[in-house]
């Protein structure tokens, strides 16, 4: 007879442009029972982008007001503009019915998150190479000149840190990376 698991959070971070939002849209297909965190967010939606769906769309002001409620899991200011946080009671719930869910957020958020929830799977995705990492960025075409060196100031203290995650993994092929994701969350 096999044991029934309690369930786990993954939280899975990397630099900006890795393909960390490819990979788990390829995740969820293959897998659609499990869930995916819908952060809160006060940056602008990008076309295409659903609130509700990609982000939760929160003006500073809603923002600052879910923070004084302590609705969130965790918070940060990210690439030193916009606030992104992941709200609590979605995650608790889902866990709770048993469902592995997802979080994809940044550094700050997942020390945060280490320290409530240290039985996470923290998992870094890693670009095969700096260089990549700056043509994907620059072929997504989605940022300002100004907004890419941000990000890319951003993404060097994210690869410093990759060390303090429980796996690094190279999103060099978007299939290979899903399975071996799914091998760590023990999906597959
Ligand atoms: P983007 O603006 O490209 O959608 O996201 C920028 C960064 O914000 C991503 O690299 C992602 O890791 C981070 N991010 C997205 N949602 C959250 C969240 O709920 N909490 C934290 N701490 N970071 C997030």
């Amino acid at each position: 007879m096999s044991v029934e698991k309690k369930p786990r959070l993954a939280v899975i971070a990397g630099p900006t442009a890795v393909g960390k939002g490819t990979v788990v849209r390829a995740l969820l297909e293959k897998y659609p029972h499990v869930y995916l965190s819908v952060s809160a967010t006060t940056r602008a939606p990008r076309e295409g982008e659903i609130d509700g769906q990609d982000y939760h769309f929160l003006s500073h002001e809603d923002f600052e007001g879910a923070i004084a409620r302590d609705e969130f899991l965790e918070w940060a200011t990210v690439h030193k503009v916009n606030k992104y946080g992941t709200l609590k009671a979605p995650i608790e719930a889902q866990l709770a019915q048993g469902v592995p869910a997802i979080l994809e957020i940044d550094l700050a958020g997942v020390r945060q998150v280490r320290q409530q929830m240290p039985d996470a799977l923290f998992i870094f995705i890693a670009p095969p190479s700096w260089e990549e990492l700056v043509k994907r960025l620059q072929g997504r075409g989605t940022e300002s000149a100004e907004e890419m060196t941000r990000r890319l100031e951003t993404a060097k203290l994210e690869l410093a840190a990759k060390d303090e995650f429980d796996h690094i993994v190279v999103n060099d092929e978007v299939d290979r990376t899903v399975s071996e994701l799914a091998e760590l969350l023990e999906l597959a």
